[in-house]
């Protein structure tokens, strides 16, 4: 396996050259580990006057009526003094009992033109196309009538221009897989404990290898196709798994074995009962937080599923057990939207809370400095002014950090220092974004997740329609008719950064725009965007929270947290340039009050069917989880908003994220298993597995430092 391509026969170093630069190939194992992306059936052989040029491949059995060649000019050559040098393409017309074709070579003339003699039949296999009018194959594969291919199922290889001009077609690297499987197979380390493979119903790595390149009918196939898909998530997670058990055990937690009079307080006077989804998560939580080890969690749910409740709860058995909680929201009115609300919640428990922003002033932030040394301040809210030098803590035994996406690592890290004693806070990380569950348990495999997977009783839905130009009056009436009722509306516009002052004047354009349909006195129409200064953000955003603007313009600002409940429309221009993730939490502003909502998507002139597929997704379901999962389907997990950064630990050679989510929940399951017997695979039928994960492709990126 480790042997060094060029030293398999039939390769040598120009080719190994070749199959390092173009497809990362340097020894035989990497070449038996690119799989085929798919199988061509040849098993079957079709009449001539049933091929259609639409056809990927085809396989006709024929015989050669006539051979012709001709020179670059278009002349054809006579046959009696044939000139070689001269010949350009050679033009072979075959038959069957149905109908005719014509085969062509422009490589390779003398060779063909020397066995395709008329009157001998052949097998001629390839890709059809319609030229001149009628039906031909360029190069296709020639062999004899009656020959039988390895299996029914040829694999396909990726490929590219330089090694198909190198003559690296595919049937050379049919050749050189099967000269490295006859070296190979022999000798072969199974990668996987024998008990595994018993309990898993896996077939043999050896089996699985030989029937991946060379399948002898579709069952062999997908019995090989398992058991490497099962053997490439299963060692992945067993790797995350692992790094996380040992991080577990390393990591030195403050221990908080109490729930707290203020936890009880709170939780006594809430104005309703918690979701089962609320309550599971807090008791995930509380177990950590006592545990003595340091927490570190991603709180996923959904927007509106009620996650500052947790966050609250969290930060009351913090201070329960004689410590500080800090908040930290990515923008200044979410962090006074928190406080606001926190300060309500805490009424009963008599825990001081205190907002720090970036417009708090000297004497106010001297009194909060002062109060988070002294200890008086319990739980302390605000923005990235938090983690500034001079914010100094008596204890700080837990961080929350509202959606972690705005935050940078380094200033997670300076949050982490204000520790206790030189023991770092638990952290506890909130985001709306949902992630696809596959994703999560890869992206995040070696933290803890936990999911709030159920709303609120008495969340009103969204109404969802996506609507063309033509609907634009209609829109504006809709909202005249929806502000009469008392109600606000939000207008989006999409910011694009490669045209970001075309997207301004968009939004300009779109303002003055609506300014003229909603005139004074009797309409006030609000401006947010990110060009304005810190202070007329505010001025304007506050505007329409606090109901003085009926309509707010803007661009995505206002995608994260900020709360009006008496907004009950969200109109979305261009939609169909957001991806859906986005959509999706601009849609989760509204719909937080009493009344019905809407949520009308725009659609732009043109529109791809993707973009299109992707609005009606929208349209039709409102389960941001559902939603993930869909836009992963569609779009790949690599491409996945808001992952892009962080990026998969290692990539996969043949299980996808998107399509085996069963098998990876299943190798997950089997991987913990594992490791609850044996932590640190040290029993000797877990030799194997150890070995493997040496392996540095296993190394994964920190992500327990996401906080
Ligand atoms: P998000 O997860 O988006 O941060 P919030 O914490 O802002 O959601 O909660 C959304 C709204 O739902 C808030 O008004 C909150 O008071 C309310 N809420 C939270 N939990 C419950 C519950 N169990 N029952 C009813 N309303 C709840
Ligand atoms: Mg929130």
């Amino acid at each position: 396996m480790d042997t060094a391509i060029q030293y398999l026969p039939g390769v040598g170093p120009k080719r190994a050259e070749l199959l390092g630069t173009e497809l990362g190939i340097a020894t035989v194992g990497d070449l038996l580990h690119l799989y085929p992306f798919r199988y061509i059936d040849r098993s079957s052989i079709q009449l001539i006057a049933n091929v259609h040029p639409d056809q990927a491949y085809v396989q006709v059995r024929a015989t050669v009526l006539k051979v012709r060649i001709f020179a670059k000019n278009g002349a054809e050559l006579p046959a009696d003094k044939l000139k070689y040098n001269m010949a350009s393409r050679l033009s072979v017309l075959v038959a069957d009992q149905s109908g005719e074709m014509e085969m062509v070579f422009f490589k390779g003339i003398k060779w063909q033109h020397s066995r395709l003699l008329p009157g001998s039949s052949f097998i001629f296999f390839g890709k059809p196309a319609l030229f001149n009018g009628r039906l031909n194959m360029v190069h296709p594969e020639v062999d004899a009538p009656d020959s039988q291919t390895a299996g029914v199922l040829t694999g396909v290889y990726t490929s590219t221009e330089k090694l198909k001009n190198s003559g690296i077609t595919g049937k050379v690297m049919l050749k050189m897989v099967g000269a490295a499987l006859e070296g190979v197979l022999p000798g072969l380390q199974e990668t996987l404990p024998e008990y595994v493979l018993r309990e898993k119903g896996l077939v043999p790595l050896g089996f699985a290898l030989r029937q991946i390149h060379f399948p002898q009918d579709q069952d062999a196939l997908a019995k090989a196709t398992y058991r490497l898909k099962f053997e490439e998530l299963f060692l992945l997670q067993l790797s995350l798994l692992k790094q996380k058990y040992i991080r577990s055990r390393s990591e030195k937690g403050l221990a908080m074995p109490l729930v707290g009079e203020a936890f009880n307080a709170c939780y006594n006077a809430l104005p309703y009962a918690l979701t089962g989804a609320q309550k599971r998560v807090i008791r995930e939580i509380r177990e950590d937080m006592r545990s003595g080890h340091q927490m570190n969690r991603l709180l996923q749910g959904d927007v509106g599923s009620g996650k500052t409740m947790v966050a609250v709860l969290s930060a009351l058995i913090a201070v329960g057990n004689g410590y500080q909680a800090c908040l930290m929201a990515p923008t200044e009115v979410l962090a006074q939207q928190h406080f606001a609300n926190v300060t309500k919640y805490l009424k009963p428990t008599g825990v001081k809370c205190a907002l720090l922003t970036g417009t708090t002033t000297a004497a106010a932030r001297r009194e909060i400095h002062a109060g988070l040394q002294d200890g008086s301040i319990g739980i302390i809210i605000g923005t990235h002014a938090l983690i500034e030098d001079s914010v100094q803590f008596r204890a700080l035994g837990l961080a929350v950090v509202d959606e972690q996406h705005r935050f940078g690592v380094e200033q997670r890290a300076r949050l982490w220092n204000k520790g206790s004693g030189g023991i770092p806070p638990h952290v506890l990380v909130m985001t709306a974004t949902p992630i696809p569950r596959t994703l999560a348990m890869t992206l995040y495999g070696d933290l803890d997740v936990s999911v709030i997977d159920e709303m609120p009783p008495g969340r009103k839905p969204v109404q969802t329609l996506c609507v063309g130009e033509n609907k634009r009056h209609a829109m504006h009436n809709f909202i005249r008719d929806q502000i009469a009722l008392g109600r606000q509306a939000f207008i989006v516009y999409p910011l694009i950064f490669e045209s970001e002052k075309l997207d301004y004047k968009n939004l300009e354009l779109g303002y003055e725009e609506i300014v003229k349909a909603f005139p004074l006195p009797q309409y006030k129409v609000a401006i947010v965007h990110g060009q304005q200064s810190a202070q007329e953000k505010e001025f304007n955003m506050s505007a329409f929270v606090a109901g003085r603007a009926q309509i707010l313009v803007s661009t995505t600002v206002i995608e994260v947290g900020v709360d009006v409940p008496n907004a009950s429309v969200m109109v979305i221009e261009s939609a169909e340039r957001f991806g859906l993730s986005q959509l999706h939490q601009l849609r989760g502003r509204v719909g937080r009050g009493a009344e019905k909502s809407f949520c009308i998507l725009m659609r732009g002139q043109k529109v791809s069917k993707e973009s299109q597929k992707r609005l009606d997704l929208l349209c039709a379901t409102e389960n941001g989880f559902e939603l993930a999962e869909q836009d992963m389907k569609m779009r790949g997990p690599g491409d996945l908003e808001g992952t892009m950064q962080s990026g998969l630990p290692v990539s996969l050679n043949i299980a996808s994220l998107a399509k085996d989510g069963l098998i990876l929940s299943d190798a997950r399951g089997y991987a913990q298993h594992i490791l609850d017997q044996d932590p640190a695979l040290e029993k000797p039928v877990n030799a194997v597995l150890a070995a493997e994960l040496r392996e540095d492709k296993y190394v994964t990126k920190d992500y327990s430092q996401i906080s």
